[in-house]
């Protein structure tokens, strides 16, 4: 029997050491934290978005331009797969009408005690406050609370996440233990901080629903977030990735309707009506949107339509790195071989966010994981026999 080291007991970290268990060798899984998988439960949070139910091609083209990079994990263990894993730890899924899977829990608790569970009962060992520290040539330092070990495992998967919500264990320090094969990191699925003025404190909390956000090449239907900060959410995320690379944000706040008809219902006669019940009786301009639009089209034009169907959003930039959803940047595919093992150091394979992809929120972003997980363990598991 083998025996297999895995760093980092987040989604994809988990995944590789259940693979490896499966072919039969000993695995131990060293993670940072006092317990696994922080980041995954903080996911559950806000509804554990799983994975998303469409066709191959659709989700693949998620991923831009590390799509080919990933096509051979993600044929392998796509959308379907991920929802057949969930249901067989006992978790039941629906579909949302977007196509996003969640467990029916929506938290992550449930799924993560039952594929502990079933990781222990194949032998995996788990060590808590094993924080990998580098390499001495072909040793791997590890601290740990009885003081520095120096471990030479039979074969390595590195899945230490990406750099966001370090608190969580995602810190991305491993990037300084192998400089020359990663991309500097980017923030990904973030939100912008604007300069709100005060009139728009009352609506700080309110989603803005409905509303659709061009950025570049970039166009999504969604729903933002106004926060104290600025603007969040999965509207945003969706094009966070083209403002990020200098893209301007343009909000369509009445996509349903064309600017024809946009102005020929602002053409109805408005008796006594202030501007604000005429925009919320011909439009159904809710007040959010109607303080946008005060926010950023003042002095109002004569003709509003062009500026209700394109309201530009002014911003100071994307929030930090360490709040975003995800990061960009990371280890680089041409420093891996196609089953993902370190192509200079022959033994090690890494997997999950650490790696150089990024895709927006909707499910991608775990199933990438789960995917890259199972690839290097299963190869590792290879490359061991
Ligand atoms: C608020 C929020 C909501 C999200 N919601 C969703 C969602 O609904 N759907 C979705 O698809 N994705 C979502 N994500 C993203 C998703 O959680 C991550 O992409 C995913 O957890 C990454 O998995 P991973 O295993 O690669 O890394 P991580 O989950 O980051 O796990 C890495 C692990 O490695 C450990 N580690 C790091 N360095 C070391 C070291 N030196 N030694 C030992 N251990 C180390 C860390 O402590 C951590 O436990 C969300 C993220 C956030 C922050």
């Amino acid at each position: 029997m083998s025996r297999a080291l895995i760093i980092g007991a987040g989604p994809a970290g988990l995944m590789a050491g259940e693979a490896l268990a499966q072919a039969g060798h000993d695995v131990t899984v060293a993670e940072a934290k006092p317990s696994p998988a922080r980041k995954f439960l903080m996911a559950g949070k806000s509804g554990l978005n799983l994975t998303k139910d469409e066709g191959a091609e659709a989700f693949l083209a998620a991923y831009g331009d590390a799509a080919q990079a990933l096509r051979p994990m993600l044929d392998a263990f796509g959308p379907r797969d991920v929802m057949a894993w969930a249901e067989g730890l006992g978790q039941p899924l629906f579909t949302g009408s977007t196509g996003r899977v969640f467990p029916k829990a929506m938290k992550a608790s449930p799924l993560l005690r039952a594929w502990l569970a079933r990781l222990e009962g194949q032998g995996v060992r788990l060590n808590r406050r094993w924080r990998w520290a580098g390499w001495d040539g072909e040793t791997v330092l590890m601290d740990t609370p009885e003081g520095r070990l120096r471990l030479t495992p039979d074969a390595t998967v590195l899945a230490c996440g990406g750099a966001s919500w370090a608190r969580l264990g995602s810190d991305g320090a491993w990037a300084g233990y192998m400089p020359d094969a990663v991309s500097a990191f980017k923030t990904a699925n973030m939100g912008f901080q604007v300069a709100w003025s005060d009139h728009m404190r009352r609506h700080f909390g309110t989603p803005v629903k409905g509303v659709a956000l061009h950025a570049g090449a970039i166009t999504s239907r969604g729903e933002i977030v106004i926060s104290e900060r600025g603007i969040e959410g999965g509207g945003i995320y969706s094009v966070s990735a083209a403002m990020r690379e200098g893209a301007p944000l343009v909000l369509d706040l009445l996509p349903d309707l064309d600017v024809n008809t946009v102005r020929q219902r602002l053409s109805r006669p408005r008796g006594k009506d202030s501007l604000k019940n005429h925009l919320r009786k011909t439009l159904k301009l809710d007040p959010v949107k109607q303080a946008l639009l005060m926010e950023f089209a003042r002095p109002l034009p004569e003709d509003l339509a062009p500026v209700l169907k394109a309201l530009p959003i002014p911003h100071q930039g994307p929030r930090p790195m360490d709040e975003a959803i995800s990061t960009a940047g990371g280890l680089r595919f041409d420093a891996l071989d196609k089953g993902l093992m370190l192509r200079d150091r022959p033994g090690t394979f890494a997997a999950g966010e650490m790696l150089d992809w990024e895709a927006p929120t909707g499910g991608y972003l775990l199933t990438a994981c789960f995917a890259t997980g199972l690839w290097a363990g299963q190869h590792a598991a290879k490359w061991l026999t």
